[in-house]
């Protein structure tokens, strides 16, 4: 007996379905000409890398690298990985086509699907999208700046007005290992008070408790030095530039010296936009600098710097939000017949209106006309154009107008002004 098949896609997967897919074409072009806007480019790369360039590239102590990764070994036994995110596959197309030799900064934005092995709830997938955006081979302060700028402007647009803007400085190669020393030093006393995670955190990437969710490591690290107490000359005033950036940019922001991205590439600037009021992953995105991931994944010492908003935490948001535009019917003319006699009539009529570039439709199901008309209404179309005997024989179309339910009968050659007159009302 063969096994019965699964009819549901798998866990943490879901389908976008056609009346959805509007939404999301719109929240795409939305991000897409925001994005070209900033003077940004498209980059897409392949889902799937070698899992070498994830192991570096987002860091083999991360949780992603050691617990949610979709790794898999080819025919020819190689070991590849669905991409968890974005950034490292940039920076491996940056070094392979030597994008280095070019001008820079380089400016790329990407938008896709991503797969992490996480436990499935509200608003965390495992199949899930985002769009993301990396600048390489700037370190100017302006360019972080700018960056952020263009997220919240993102946002905004999208109708999310209100945000919460946390940014924080995670210090350089110089001044970073006193830091880390010093954290090392006050939670090593407290290391019975700390979560499993954390207590191997304290030798692996001790930044990395700041962040830790657990109630616990939260309470136990309070008074635990703040990482803008070892700045160096050059992390402060980069970022003092950043922040007064914003200031002009009219941009608010919070300082939250929690806020860490725990690897060695990481440098300098971090930052994290939530958004109020939409349940409890209510991180829509964020990003910071990594001055020192290129050379990381192989390449030369380029600095960087990137972030990554999670389309369906920004759609839900909207939703939330009630911000959606009101969107325009999918079909704007349905040719209706009276009998199957003129189905020729409504060929040669969609066929001009298409050619018009209107979006047209007919009946394929043989229904009565009254039926047609149900679909017509059902299918919100402006415009239904009719076709019986009448108009046959006089070589006309009857139009009628769903919202007045307006009927009057115009010559054939009149058809497609007829109906760009109605449907820019
Ligand atoms: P990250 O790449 O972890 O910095 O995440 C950037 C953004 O992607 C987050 O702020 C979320 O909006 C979104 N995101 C991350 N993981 C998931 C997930 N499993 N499901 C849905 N959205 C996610």
């Amino acid at each position: 007996m063969v096994a019965k098949m699964s009819i549901t896609g798998p866990r943490g997967t879901y389908d976008i379905l056609p009346d959805e897919s509007r939404k999301w074409q719109w929240l795409e072009g939305l991000l897409r000409e925001t994005a070209e806007l900033y003077g940004f480019r498209e980059i897409r790369t392949p889902v799937f890398e070698h899992t070498e360039l994830f192991q570096r590239g987002v860091g083999e102590t991360t949780d992603i690298v050691q617990k949610e990764m979709y790794t898999f070994a080819d025919k020819a036994r190689r070991s590849l990985t669905l991409r968890p995110e974005g950034t490292a596959s940039c920076a491996r197309a940056f070094i392979q086509h030597q994008i280095y030799n070019q001008p820079q900064p380089v400016k790329w934005y990407y938008l896709g699907p991503m797969f992490r092995y996480d436990r499935p709830q509200a608003g965390r997938y495992r199949q899930f999208h985002q769009f993301g955006a990396e600048v390489f081979g700037s370190n100017n302060p302006f360019v972080d700046a700018e960056l952020i700028v263009m997220m919240v402007d993102m946002v905004f647009k999208a109708g999310l007005p209100q945000y919460d803007l946390r940014l924080n400085s995670v210090g350089c190669e110089t001044c970073r290992p006193s830091y880390r020393q010093a954290l090392v030093s006050f939670l090593q006393p407290i290391k019975k008070e700390l979560c499993q995670d954390c207590r191997k955190r304290i030798e692996l990437n001790p930044l990395r408790v700041l962040d830790c969710k657990n109630q616990g490591c939260r309470e136990a690290v309070t008074g635990l030095p703040r990482v803008a107490d070892y700045w160096c000359n050059d992390c402060r005033q980069h970022f003092t530039a950043v922040t007064q950036s914003l200031d002009r940019y009219e941009v608010s922001y919070t300082v939250d010296d929690r806020l860490v991205r725990g690897l060695d590439y990481y440098t300098n600037t971090a930052f994290e936009l939530l958004v109020p009021g939409i349940g409890a992953q209510n991180a829509i995105g964020g990003g910071g600098r990594y001055n020192h991931l290129v050379r990381e994944v192989g390449g030369p010492d380029v600095p960087g710097i990137g972030f990554a908003i999670g389309l369906e935490r920004l759609l839900s948001g909207v939703e939330e939000a009630g911000a959606l535009p009101v969107f325009s019917p999918d079909i704007e003319v349905y040719i209706a017949v009276t009998g199957r006699e003129y189905e020729a009539s409504a060929d040669q009529a969609l066929r001009e209106l298409r050619r018009a570039g209107l979006k047209a439709d007919r009946d394929y199901m043989g229904r009565s006309l009254k039926a047609q008309m149900r679909q017509a209404d059902r299918l919100q179309v402006p415009v239904v154009v009719l076709i019986g005997e009448d108009e046959a024989t006089r070589g006309t179309y009857t139009i009628r107008r769903m919202q007045t339910k307006e009927q009057y009968e115009i010559g054939q050659a009149d058809l497609i002004d007829e109906v760009r007159k109605i449907l820019v009302k």
